[in-house]
């Protein structure tokens, strides 16, 4: 039985993209302001797409989190976490943009 039912839709907010920098493992991403260095704010895109880390690929992260949760409940929560950015954006509490 398959439990991966539901379907993640990103809308391209590019809140995750603006919220970098926090840990060990997307430092390297950061511009120095919380921004990926990656991230066009004007097209609203990740310039290395197809090339980007697994730390931005809701799909593959699921594999540390998969004895923990199930896919639909993974799902439901990275919508959470985005809505959550959302607001901190909208509150100017994430990276600020240079470009
Ligand atoms: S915060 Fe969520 S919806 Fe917005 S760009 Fe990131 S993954 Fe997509
Ligand atoms: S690498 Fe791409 S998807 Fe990942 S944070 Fe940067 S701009 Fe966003």
């Amino acid at each position: 039985m398959n439990e991966n039912k539901k379907k993640f839709i990103c809308i391209r907010c590019g809140c995750c993209c603006k919220a970098v920098g926090h840990t060990e493992e997307d430092k390297f991403l950061d511009n120095g302001n919380g921004v990926c260095k990656y991230y066009n704010d004007q097209k609203r895109e990740c310039i290395i797409y197809d090339f980007r880390p697994e730390i931005c690929r809701v799909d593959k992260m699921y594999k540390r989190f998969k004895d923990k949760m199930t896919w639909d409940e993974y799902v439901d929560l990275t919508y959470e976490s985005c809505e959550k950015l959302r607001q901190l954006d909208k509150e100017g509490k994430l990276g600020k943009i240079i470009n």
